[in-house]
């Protein structure tokens, strides 16, 4: 914890629900232009607070759910969460918004992969299409803005790369054919990202 919320303008920050950093800047890189003067803090900066349940239907719910939280938890006015996993088409949308906890332990990347190339063994490439979607929720007193996309793409047969999280090595983006999500630098990522996506169409709404 490096900041109090007595310091803060309760009105002027958002507390941006996530523990990863990489998040924070990019939603505050995406959304800090359409909201001059507003300051963005990680949630996590702000004190060590429980994980709420997220026991949505969909990600649009989860990221709901977690922006509630944590302006329940931090008093202040505004809020942002994200909700984000992969959805294949030969699996009627699975893992979907189960894609952390997929084989079991939540966050098990080589565990969710390891599954993902087992349901797939027999899936031929064409029907191997997949997106990544992600659901972003503002939560400003008790307005609610949402914004949502996709990056859509295949499933791979191996994994490959080094870069990323998640399912990325196992995710071919269609545009950029023949490298996974894993095999492409992190500028090239965020630029044909669900997440930006979604933050851009969330940034158009403020
Ligand atoms: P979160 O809601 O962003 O924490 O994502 C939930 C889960 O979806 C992660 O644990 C990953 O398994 C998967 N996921 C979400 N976004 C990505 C991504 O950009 N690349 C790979 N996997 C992702």
């Amino acid at each position: 914890m490096s900041i109090t919320i007595s310091e803060l303008d309760p009105d002027r920050t958002v507390v941006v629900a996530t523990g990863n950093a990489h998040k924070v800047i990019e939603i505050e890189a995406i959304l800090s232009p359409a909201m001059p003067g507003v300051r963005f803090v990680a949630l996590g900066e702000l004190g060590d607070f429980p994980d709420p349940v997220e026991d949505g239907e969909t990600f649009f719910d989860n990221a709901l759910i977690k922006a509630r939280a944590a302006q329940a938890e931090t008093g202040l006015l505004m809020a942002v969460a994200d909700d984000s996993g992969l959805c294949v088409d030969a699996l009627d949308g699975a893992p979907g918004i189960f894609s952390a906890r997929w084989a079991g332990e939540h966050g098990n990347d080589a565990a969710n992969n390891e599954k993902l190339m087992e349901q797939m063994a027999d899936v031929p490439d064409e029907r191997r299409t997949a997106r990544f979607h992600s659901s972003v929720v503002l939560v400003r007193g008790d307005e609610v803005l949402r914004g949502d996309g996709d990056c859509e793409g295949m499933v791979g047969w191996q994994p490959r790369g080094d870069g990323g999280f998640g399912y990325d090595p196992l995710f071919l983006p269609n545009e950029t054919p023949g490298r996974t999500m894993a095999e492409l630098s992190l500028d090239e990522k965020n630029l044909i990202s669900h997440r930006f996506h979604a933050l851009e169409d969330l940034a158009a709404k403020l």
